[in-house]
């Protein structure tokens, strides 16, 4: 035993423990987690009237007297089976809201719905992927003595793309500070398509409430470039939600103008700082707004689903646009495993943070995400179900929780997580068989999100 490595070694002392089949139901229950809370307790449900006891259960019995739940990180370079689960939790929730289903009625189909892309403004120009990046027939130098233009082609994941063309002349603080104040970028946008709803529709702007709801599921993704953008799935309904039939003033065109214009007038006023001034912060000139198939039943709705579901899953070290984890100090930067570009960005996010009128906007805590506070997903109410419904649906399925629920008594703790080396390994197999799994039942739906191009890049 003793020459064989650490993983193999582990895995036969696993493998020989009388308690291992049950082991392996516990590693398969949490989907081959890779990373599993390890927790102890007990439940014990009873009946309310008599104190009979219908069912007790202990970890006591349990291999290692613990029970493993799912670690439920969103990131696949984090945990693989728990983002697989993730992606298609945020699937089946964008697609309720897109066709009904999941407590959502199908009538939404028909409902005036948008999938938007709004895009960052430029920070001055990055080298770019497909097309002759950046000619310039007429040559030039900026101020710091480097080419205005580049004139190469460059393929999409050669690590240039994204990068500045001079990263000095770059406005940095531009970028840092507009991302955090992007989700309030997108509040205000919100608002102001209400507004214009309103006012095209002869409404009072107060009134827009008792008439009509705008509903929305929106997810941030990081461009080669760092910067932020968001697709958006944006529906119009009645006044009590997806239940509700709009009004006939209501229509996908309407929605669009309205969009489209709201993109374009929004505006931000960073806090004035001397260092910094003030700046005036709105969205980029590339807006997409594309109503959605009215009729609901062409492949188009599970495709945006599907596009949506797959950013959600992406951590920040996959996107090459920050880290999974905060920095605590100024070194944790130059020893973070990004381009430089990136390190830029982080310098400049933990520099803003030292100044006390950015304090509010936490520049130093959000530095591995370059100043972006928002969550990856975010949905209005009434868009259509949530994460925490998903998850109760399969506990009930499965007839299994990842916690046990719906008891009179119960003491958990903390005992641990993550596995052993042969655990892990374990592990990885039964993470690897439920994906395969998952595969050819979502080939055999065809909800793979081909077919659908992706918006400004
Ligand atoms: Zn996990
Ligand atoms: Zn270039
Ligand atoms: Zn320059």
């Amino acid at each position: 035993m003793r020459q064989l490595p650490e993983t193999d070694r582990d895995a036969i002392r696993l493998a020989q423990d009388p308690k291992f089949p049950r082991w392996l139901e516990q590693i398969t229950a949490t989907g081959g987690c890779s990373h599993p809370i390890h927790l102890s307790g007990s439940t014990t449900t009873l009946n309310g009237t008599t104190g009979e006891i219908l069912h007790h259960y202990d970890t006591r019995n349990e291999p290692g007297e613990r029970l493993l739940v799912r670690c439920r990180n969103r990131r696949a370079t984090v945990c693989p089976a728990c983002s697989r689960l993730h992606a298609g939790d945020t699937f089946h929730l964008v697609r309720a809201g897109l066709l009904g289903g999941k407590n959502i009625p199908a009538a939404v189909r028909h409902r005036p719905r948008l999938f938007v892309t709004l895009t960052a403004p430029s920070f001055g120009p990055v080298h770019r992927a497909g097309e002759v990046c950046r000619p310039r027939r007429d040559g030039g130098t900026c101020e710091h003595g480097r080419p205005l233009g580049c004139g190469a082609v460059h393929a999409p994941d050669v690590p240039i793309v994204g990068q500045p063309l001079c990263p000095e002349c770059y406005d940095y603080t531009g970028h840092v500070l507009w991302h955090a104040h992007a989700s309030k970028l997108w509040d205000r946008f919100v608002i102001d398509v209400r507004r214009r709803l309103a006012s095209s529709a002869g409404l009072v702007q107060s009134r827009f409430a008792q008439h009509a709801r705008l509903s929305f599921a929106r997810v941030a993704e990081y461009q080669k470039r760092a910067a932020v953008h968001v697709h958006a799935v944006v529906r119009l309904d009645g006044p009590a939600g997806p239940d509700d039939e709009p009004p006939a003033w209501a229509t996908a065109d309407l929605l669009t103008h309205a969009v489209r214009a709201s993109a374009r007038r929004v505006h931000v006023h960073t806090p004035h700082t001397l260092a910094v001034g003030d700046l005036d912060l709105s969205w980029g000139d590339q807006v997409d707004a594309r109503p959605l198939h009215a009729d609901g039943d062409g492949p188009e709705d599970d495709a945006v689903a599907a596009y949506v579901a797959k950013y959600v899953t992406k951590g920040a070290s996959e996107t090459g646009a920050g880290l999974d984890h905060p920095v605590t100090t100024w070194a944790d930067i130059s020893t973070a495993p990004v381009r430089t570009h990136v390190r830029t960005l982080m310098r400049a996010c933990w520099r803003l943070g030292g100044l006390v009128e950015y304090e509010p906007l936490r520049l130093r805590a959000w530095t591995h995400t370059l100043g972006y506070r928002g969550h990856i997903l975010t949905k209005s109410r009434a868009y259509s179900t949530t994460y925490a419904a998903l998850r109760a649906e399969r506990a009930h399925h499965m007839g299994h929780d990842d916690i046990p629920v719906a008891v009179t008594e119960r003491d958990w703790r903390y005992v641990g997580s993550g596995h052993t080396p042969g655990a892990a390994l374990l592990a990885a197999g039964v993470a690897e068989d439920l994906a395969t799994n998952r595969k050819i039942a979502r080939e055999e739906l065809g909800a793979d999100g081909r077919g659908l191009s992706a918006g400004p890049a």
